[in-house]
């Protein structure tokens, strides 16, 4: 392997370049995870994190991908066979309804235009048809990686509040958190998903479970799903006094430590206008080459990343293997049906705009290179909006 100097843009929305803090704070030795100095640091890590979903009743930290708390989530908060209803506008989101149908509930798909956010209307309107409350819980994807259209979570919830049915809101907040303003306590939110590679500017290897009351209440009283390494039950007993019920990755907990000391000295508000700057800029780069945005809702565009469509006929994927090549920068590669059709630019998480710049200047000299049809001016239009924006400090 050739060394190749500079450092590798990591441009995807997920996983996310981690900034030389978390790694240094990860870069200690490990302690005794049953000691008092392990319990001091989980029970402020647990605050921490409640802070950043906004005030659910407690936050499961496990060690695991973002999928295995979309299992945690069902196992925990359902009874077997359970009916949910489940908002399809993405690869992630058919992927939580397949993890659903595997562990033995009832899927009830609502499909939406994977160019669109979730419908609150069309959600609305199959509850007031569920009479004998068959539904145990809606479940929708914030922020949908693969497409970069972003749900409105508050109108989701005003719209099932509107039928006064009981179900359960479960919401994956993977690649929306610490990108755009989430509220689980306000937005009424029983359970979000998330994990640490994307907003949280973590390495991979941390999955989150945002819980309310509600959720808990459920998962107590319900017939219990069978679950054990992700049982709640054990995991919050221990929780309680800063433990796990088994040996947790302590250097990703130190990372996660730091990484939450970041995002409070930024500033909730700051941090979420920074993701909207650097979308922004990235739309009007994507607009000044003449390409256009998959998603078609100019509400929903999302924060953490953009997705970008080809030419018909045209192939994205070698110009993503252009890119890498001759300026080792890694896109988002088109997932299911996308693939080929589009590339995905990340701006979520450490990213500031040199950063930014310097990754759509990688794309456009990418497609100039890979022969994609373009207008050139995506860059200008890029700095020019930048150097307009009001200055972090002002924001
Ligand atoms: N949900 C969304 C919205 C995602 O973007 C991803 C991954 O990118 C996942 C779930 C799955 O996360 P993981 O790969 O950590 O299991």
């Amino acid at each position: 392997m050739t060394h190749r100097s500079g450092r590798h843009f990591l441009q995807l929305p997920g996983p996310t370049p981690v900034p030389g803090r978390v790694f240094r704070a990860m870069n200690r030795d490990v302690i005794d995870h049953r000691g008092p100095e392990f319990g001091r640091m989980s029970l402020g890590l647990f605050e921490g994190l409640k802070r950043v979903f906004g005030d659910p009743a407690h936050v499961f930290i496990f060690p695991s991908s973002a999928s295995g708390c979309w299992e945690a989530a069902l196992v925990n908060a359902l009874s077997p066979g359970d009916r949910v209803l489940l908002w399809n506008n993405g690869f992630f989101a058919s992927k939580w309804g397949d993890f659903a149908r595997e562990l033995g509930f009832d899927v009830e798909v609502l499909t939406g235009d994977w160019r669109h956010p979730a419908d609150p209307g069309r959600i609305a309107a199959r509850l007031a048809q569920d009479r004998e409350r068959e539904i145990q819980a809606v479940l929708v994807v914030h922020n949908e990686t693969s497409t970069g259209v972003t749900s409105d979570i508050a109108a989701i919830r005003a719209a099932i509040d509107g039928t006064g049915h009981p179900t359960l809101f479960m919401v994956d907040t993977v690649s929306s958190l610490a990108a755009t303003p989430f509220r689980q306590s306000e937005w009424g939110v029983d359970v979000s998903v998330c994990g640490s590679q994307k907003g949280l500017m973590l390495p991979p290897g941390l999955g989150f479970c945002a819980v309310s009351d509600r959720a808990l209440d459920r998962h107590r009283d319900g017939a219990p799903t069978p679950r054990a390494y992700f049982d709640w039950t054990e995991m919050l007993r221990e929780n309680e006094r800063g433990y796990f019920p088994y040996t947790p990755p302590t250097t990703l907990l130190y990372g996660l430590e730091a990484s939450l000391a970041m995002l409070r000295e930024e500033g909730a508000d700051a941090t979420f206008a920074r993701h909207t700057r650097l979308a922004e800029a990235t739309r009007r780069a994507v607009a000044g080459w003449g390409l256009r945005n998959y998603c078609q809702d100019p509400d929903a565009v999302s924060s953490a990343g953009t997705t970008v469509m080809v030419g018909d006929g045209e192939d994205a994927e070698p110009f993503r293997a252009a890119v890498l090549e001759r300026f080792d920068m890694s896109l988002g590669t088109g997932l299911g049906p996308l693939r080929g059709k589009v590339f995905r630019i990340g701006h979520l998480g450490d990213v500031n705009e040199l950063m930014l710049m310097g990754a759509l200047a990688g794309v456009e000299m990418g497609l100039k290179i890979s022969g994609i049809a373009h207008t050139t001016g995506g860059l200008a239009a890029a700095a020019e909006f930048l150097a307009a924006a009001d200055s972090p400090a002002d924001a």
